[in-house]
């Protein structure tokens, strides 16, 4: 089966080279310069996934994810320069699955569709609750932590935290979603839980906390856990 991707960006150059670049990995590919175009293209095109430019010349991208996220789970990645950042995050939070800065590899795009795309309706089924990295392994069903084969004990915080980057392993998941889900909605503002369950949890999962290699920082907007391997 043919995936088709929706690509809303109205640089002309990136555009033709995101173009071309994913109809060679087999993607059909859907163009549009403006949010008008793009969300015509939505509506009559439907796409499996959708790239979306932030900055359009007849408005923002932040209007075809709310139009979107009213009728589908389609997975949604935001391509946007580094300006923004506000809005970017909002837009995670709003349901956006991922989010790449301006100049990006094309083997990176390629790799959060894949897991965007596999992502997808886990919104509504029931979520990966086994992950593998390197000697990480995680059983969240069975409540289990373990590194090199060794039992990890974890708080119960420090658990609930990791099983929620855990279940968008691959994918940012942005400093209100994580204390919203971890603490609860009236939390969204202590940052300073999640700078301190996140060292912990370091401190316990990584072979250096600081310089980790599976628990990631993006910088301003959230945390992300590297892909589980053996997925895809
Ligand atoms: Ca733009």
């Amino acid at each position: 089966m043919t995936l088709r991707v929706l690509l809303v960006e109205d640089d002309t150059a990136l555009r033709q080279t995101l173009r071309d670049a994913l109809t060679v990995e087999g993607y059909q590919v859907h163009t549009a310069a403006s949010l008008a175009e793009g969300q015509a293209l939505a509506a009559h095109a439907a796409p499996d996934l959708v790239l979306l430019d932030l900055g359009l010349p007849d408005g923002d991208g932040e209007a075809l994810l709310a139009t979107l996220r009213r009728r589908t789970t389609l997975p949604v990645i935001l391509i946007s320069a580094r300006h923004g950042e506000t809005q970017k995050i909002a837009l995670l939070d709003a349901g956006a699955d991922d989010y790449l800065v301006k100049p990006f590899a094309v083997g990176e795009l390629l790799a959060r569709m894949r897991v965007a795309l596999r992502h997808r309706g886990t919104r509504l089924a029931p979520a990966v609750t086994q992950y593998r990295q390197g000697p990480l392994a995680v059983d969240l069903a069975a409540h289990r932590v373990s590194l090199d084969g060794a039992a990890v004990h974890l708080t119960p915080t420090e658990f609930k935290l990791l099983a929620r980057l855990v279940r968008s392993a691959g994918q940012v998941v942005t400093h209100r979603q994580l204390l919203t889900d971890v603490w609860g909605a009236e939390f969204t503002e202590h940052t300073q839980y999640l700078r301190l369950y996140m060292g912990q949890l370091r401190a316990k999962l990584e072979a250096d906390s600081a310089e980790p290699q599976r628990l990631l920082t993006e910088p301003g907007v959230g945390y992300r856990l590297v892909e589980s391997e053996g997925d895809g």
